[in-house]
């Protein structure tokens, strides 16, 4: 199978059977959404979703972040991991929005990842979900899927990963397939025990294929 076939069947498969995939995050604007996955890093987006709507109730804008203290966001966002520097990220990003960006949070890469807490990844995923932009964030889950499936090769950082995917995918497709690949990761292709049996990407992908093919040489020699 070449890799322009496997993205094709790739797409065929999930625009059947996740046409409206989105992030799972909870969020009501830019901001909320920006919040949201500066706490996710490290973190499930389950917890994050528990933990949000009360932070967002204090600070429902940049400026009441912006004039707050970390230990009062450590107070509401304790049970996140590493909630001292995130505390500290979110004070940041308040006072940047509010004193670079007007209050309003950019949409572009360039300027996004100049907020304390936000890289490349956030910056991606910001991008993307509130503007559609065709930008792929790479986390653990989209690194290790696109690998075991095949959409890359050898990429050996999520950067490298991000470039094959975005030469190989139709670009008004890119922010879809982010959510399409981190929910897969999330719920089939798990990174310890991947549900192999009940994959509907068997045919295509070049993990299962291997594992096939070890399998009945075994098999044979037996
Ligand atoms: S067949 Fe297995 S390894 Fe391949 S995508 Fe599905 S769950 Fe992941």
């Amino acid at each position: 199978m070449t890799t322009k076939e496997r993205y094709q069947k790739l797409i065929e498969y999930f625009q059947q059977k996740a046409p409206d995939a989105e992030t799972e995050l909870l969020y009501d604007n830019p901001f909320q959404l920006l919040v949201a996955v500066v706490l996710s890093a490290q973190c499930t987006d389950k917890r994050v979703n528990l933990t949000t709507p009360a932070l967002f109730e204090r600070f429902p804008n940049p400026k009441s972040l912006a004039d707050s203290s970390v230990e009062e966001v450590f107070s509401l966002i304790r049970s996140i991991s590493y909630p001292n520097n995130k505390a500290k990220h979110l004070v940041g990003l308040g006072k940047m929005l509010e004193e670079k960006f007007n209050g309003r949070v950019p949409m572009t890469v360039e300027e996004l990842v100049q907020i304390p807490g936000v890289g490349r990844k956030t910056a991606n995923v910001i991008t993307s979900v509130i503007d559609a932009q065709p930008n792929m964030a790479v986390d653990t889950h989209v690194f290790r899927v696109s690998e075991r499936i095949g959409l890359t090769t050898h990429a050996k950082t999520p950067l490298a990963a991000e470039k094959q995917l975005i030469s190989r995918l139709p670009k008004e497709l890119i922010h879809k397939a982010h959510h399409w690949l981190i929910l897969h990761g999330r719920y089939v292709c798990t990174a310890r025990a991947p549900k192999c049996e009940s994959c509907g990407l068997q045919e295509i992908c070049r993990f299962y294929r291997k594992q096939m093919a070890k399998k009945s040489v075994k098999t044979t020699q037996g």
